[in-house]
C-alpha cells in the first residue's frame, strides 16, 4: 500500500478501554502527541462501558461501582484531551510492515503510519460448543452484560448463568439490580485451597470489597450457586426452554447420576475470555500459549514491548487479567513509549513506573491463583456431540471436523482448508479457540502444539467498496 506519503502519528493507541486510556493519559502527560482509536462510539472498553447515546444519567450510583470508577479514569483522560486526537467509531483492520496501519472510518478506508503503537484491543468471551448452544436464548456472558450495561435491556426472564470466574457474580448482580431474575449460577471451577487464595488476595482491598459486594447481592436475591457443576445441554423448540446441568470431576467431566434439568428461557455462558491477538499476530509479534489462560498471548518485555520493534501490547489482549492489571500495564506502556520517543529520561520513566510495577506484581499473584481455579479442563471441550455445530458462520459440525482429521488434517489451518471452518464472518474468532482444543484432544497433544489459524487482514469485516477505494490519506 506504499506510494503517497502517509500521515504519521507519534503514538497510536488502538483501543480506549482501561488499558488504552491509561496509556494515553501517561503518554500525553509526558508531552507525547497521541492518536487514540476505537471502533466503539465511546471510551471505556468492556468494564467501563458507557450507556448508549440517547440515555441520560440521573443517578450515577445506580449504575454501579465500575461505572463510577470509569468516570474517574475518563476525567483523567479529559485533562489531557488537548494532547490526544480521539478517533471514535474507527476500526483498525490491519497492521502492515513499515509501521503502517489501515483504518476504517465512516465506511472510508485509509492508511496511517505510527512511530510507536500500543495495542490495547481487549478480549472476547471464550466460545464453548455444547448441544443446543446455537438456540435463541443462549448468550455469551459478555454479550448479555453488554445488553444490560449499554441498553438497560434484560436478556430474558428466567436466566441461568453458567461458566467460571468472577464475571458470573458481577453479571448476576447487574441483572438483579436491573430487575431481572437469575435462576442460579452454575460455576464449574472449585476452590481447593482457600488459604492460598486468601493469601494472594491479601491487600487487594478493592477486589475483596467487590467480591463481598457481589456475594452479598447474590445471597440477598436468594440466587443458588452450584459450584463444581457444568452445563451439558440446552433444549427447546425454537428457543431455550430447559437446560441440563451436572456435577463434574477434576477434569470437568460430568459425574454419572448427577444430572438435573432446570426450566429457564435464557442461558448466559461465561467460561473466561480469549485475548484478541488478531492484530499482534498480523504484525508478526511472537506469541506463546499460556496454559493457565488457555489461549495465545504476545511475548512481551517488562515495559510491555512485543518482539516487534515499536509495538507494545497491554491489557486483556496480552493476557486476560482484569481491569486493574489493564490499567497498570497501560500506564507502563504509555511511560515506556514516552521514554523511547524522547519525552522522558530513563530515570523519570523508571521512577514513575516503579510503584505501578509493584502494584502489578501483587495483582498478578492473585490472578494466577484465580486462573488455576478457572482454567478450562478437557471436559469442557467434550460437551459437543458429532452433530453439534462448532463453526457457526459456516455451519461446520464436530463430526465434519473429526472426518477432516481422519482424512489427514493435522492442524487448524488444514481443517480450515478442508471444511471452510473459520472462513466466515468472524474469521475464526468464535470457532478457532474451540477447534484448537478439539484437535489437541483428538490427537492427544498439548493445545500449545496446535498452531493457531493464520491471521489475515481485514481482521474484522469491512465493506468491499471501502477496500476498493482505499486511499493513503485521511
Ligand atoms: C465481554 C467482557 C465483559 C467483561 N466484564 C467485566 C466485568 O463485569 N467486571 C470486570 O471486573 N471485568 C470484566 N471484564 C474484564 C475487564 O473488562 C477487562 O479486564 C478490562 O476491561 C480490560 O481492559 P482493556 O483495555 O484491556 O480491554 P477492553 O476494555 O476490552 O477495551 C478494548 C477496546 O478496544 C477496542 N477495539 C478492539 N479491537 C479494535 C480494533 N480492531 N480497532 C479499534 N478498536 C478496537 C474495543 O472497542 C474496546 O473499546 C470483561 C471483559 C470482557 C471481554
Amino acid at each position: 500500500m506504499g506510494g503517497v506519503e502517509l500521515k504519521e502519528v507519534e503514538l497510536m493507541i488502538i483501543g480506549s478501554g482501561p488499558a488504552g486510556v491509561a496509556a494515553a493519559v501517561e503518554a500525553a502527560r509526558a508531552g507525547v502527541k497521541v492518536c487514540l482509536v476505537d471502533e466503539n462510539p465511546m471510551p471505556g472498553g468492556q468494564i467501563y462501558r458507557q450507556l448508549s447515546t440517547g440515555f441520560e444519567v440521573q443517578d450515577a450510583v445506580m449504575l454501579g461501582r465500575d461505572y463510577l470508577r470509569g468516570q474517574k479514569l475518563l476525567a483523567e483522560f479529559e485533562d489531557v484531551c488537548n494532547q490526544v486526537e480521539y478517533d471514535k467509531d474507527t476500526l483498525i483492520w490491519g497492521i502492515f510492515p513499515d509501521n503502517e496501519v489501515s483504518l476504517l472510518q465512516a465506511d472510508r478506508s485509509f492508511s496511517m503510519r505510527y512511530r510507536k503503537l500500543i495495542v490495547a484491543v481487549g478480549a472476547y468471551d471464550r466460545p464453548v460448543p455444547f448441544p443446543g448452544w446455537t438456540l435463541p436464548g443462549v448468550f455469551t456472558a459478555g454479550g448479555a452484560q453488554r445488553l444490560v450495561k449499554t441498553q438497560r435491556v434484560l436478556p430474558g426472564e428466567r436466566i441461568l448463568l453458567v461458566g467460571t470466574g468472577p464475571l458470573l457474580l458481577a453479571l448476576a448482580k447487574q441483572i438483579t439490580d436491573a430487575g431481572g431474575t437469575v435462576v442460579g449460577i452454575v460455576e464449574t471451577g472449585r476452590i481447593h485451597n482457600r488459604f492460598r487464595l486468601l493469601k494472594a488476595a491479601w491487600g487487594q482491598w478493592q477486589l475483596i470489597s467487590d467480591a463481598w459486594h457481589y456475594f452479598r447481592g447474590i445471597r440477598k436475591a436468594g440466587i443458588p450457586l452450584w459450584r463444581g457443576h457444568i452445563i451439558l445441554e440446552a433444549r427447546g423448540e425454537g428457543r431455550v426452554e430447559e437446560v441440563v446441568v451436572a456435577e463434574v470431576d477434576e477434569q470437568w467431566n460430568p459425574r454419572a447420576g448427577t444430572q438435573r434439568t432446570l426450566s429457564v428461557d435464557t442461558v448466559c455462558v461465561g467460561y473466561g475470555f480469549i485475548p484478541s491477538t488478531e492484530l499482534t499476530r498480523l504484525a508478526q509479534c511472537e506469541h506463546r500459549y499460556d496454559p493457565l489462560l488457555g489461549g495465545w498471548i504476545p511475548v512481551r518485555a517488562e515495559n510491555m514491548e512485543t518482539s516487534v520493534a515499536d509495538i507494545y501490547a497491554v491489557g486483556d489482549c496480552a493476557g486476560v487479567a482484569g481491569s486493574m492489571v489493564a490499567l497498570d500495564e497501560g500506564r507502563i506502556a504509555g511511560l515506556a513509549a514516552a521514554h523511547s520517543l524522547g519525552y522522558l529520561s530513563s530515570v523519570e520513566a523508571l521512577g514513575r513506573m516503579r510503584p505501578i510495577r509493584k502494584s502489578l506484581a501483587a495483582l498478578m499473584r492473585l490472578r494466577r491463583v484465580l486462573d488455576e481455579i478457572s482454567v478450562p479442563r478437557p471436559g469442557l471441550y467434550q460437551l459437543a456431540k458429532d452433530d453439534t455445530i462448532v463453526c457457526r458462520c459456516e455451519e461446520i459440525t464436530l463430526g465434519e471436523i473429526r472426518e477432516a482429521l481422519k482424512d489427514g488434517a493435522n492442524d487448524m489451518n488444514e481443517v480450515k482448508r478442508m471444511t471452510r471452518m473459520g472462513m466466515g464472518h468472524c474469521q475464526g474468532r468464535m470457532c478457532g479457540p474451540a477447534l484448537q482444543e478439539i484437535i489437541a484432544l483428538e490427537k492427544g497433544l498439548p493445545a500449545a502444539d496446535i498452531a493457531y489459524l493464520n491471521p489475515r487482514p481485514p481482521v474484522k469485516p469491512i465493506p468491499l467498496s471501502a477496500l476498493a477505494e482505499h486511499t493513503n490519506s485521511q
